[in-house]
């Protein structure tokens, strides 16, 4: 581990070097394994539901509780079908399971009364849903329905501000950021790139920036540990 204090040079990522960055990102990314729901999954029900599952929980675990539930419910007529205890005790260990498996319910009954049983394909409606953030509905809209978002997660966050593309404190202003700076083409495959890069390289305590490809258009922001 190496004590990095200072740069003598800063330099911030810019926008012509985002076609660079993505090639070694999309590269990379062939080397390590993808747990990641947006790999899995592409229905938007599993989706949603796989995503709220994840929420403040490891990728392993959400894989099993997930694969575990839809082996009993596919639809959301089957997830009303289960009561909340039962579905609680069905969803453990995710954290906050108790508070999920309510939301996964409530979620189900509004999808049967509004939607005919379907996900919606917009942020807006989805939005509405409860325990539903804008990482979530970013990526049923993006990985679900192909559509344009940004699906902003702690990795997307942490990178992007590191990198110097953007200067944001919060993942919400992170998205609103990328909207404007981020060409279109990169919207729906950062989240996935990034938090596989977050997980192998860039660290979220100590980044590997010692054997990271992307180093010479890193601005490294507050990076003080580096390995
Ligand atoms: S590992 Fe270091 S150099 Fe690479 S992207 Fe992260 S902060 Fe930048």
């Amino acid at each position: 581990m190496i004590d990095y204090p200072l740069q003598s040079i800063i330099i911030a990522m810019d926008k012509k070097d985002l076609p660079q960055v993505f090639r070694i990102l999309q590269e990379m990314k062939s080397q390590w394994q993808d747990e990641t729901l947006a790999s899995r999954e592409k229905d938007p029900f599993r989706i949603l539901i796989g995503c709220i599952l994840s929420l403040r929980t490891k990728d392993s675990i959400t894989k099993k509780v997930a694969n575990h539930l839809f082996s009993i419910a596919k639809t959301p007529a089957e997830i009303l079908a289960i009561p909340q205890e039962k579905l609680a005790e069905i969803i453990y260990p995710v954290g906050f399971y108790r508070q999920k498996a309510k939301n996964l319910r409530e979620i189900a009954q509004i999808l049967l009364e509004r939607y005919q049983g379907k996900v919606p394909d917009n942020l807006e409606q989805l939005l509405e849903l409860p325990g539903v953030g804008r990482k979530t509905a970013n990526l049923v809209v993006t990985v679900g329905f192909g559509k344009a978002g940004i699906c902003v997660d702690t990795h997307v966050h942490r990178i992007v501000n590191r990198w110097g593309l953007v200067n944001t404190k919060t993942p919400e202003k992170t998205e609103e950021a990328l909207r404007k700076e981020l060409p279109q083409k990169y919207w729906i495959p950062i989240n996935n790139l990034l938090v596989l890069w977050g997980q192998n390289i860039c660290l979220p305590r100590v980044p590997r920036c010692s054997i990271c490809q992307i180093q010479p258009f890193c601005e490294q922001k507050g990076v003080e540990k580096l390995q």
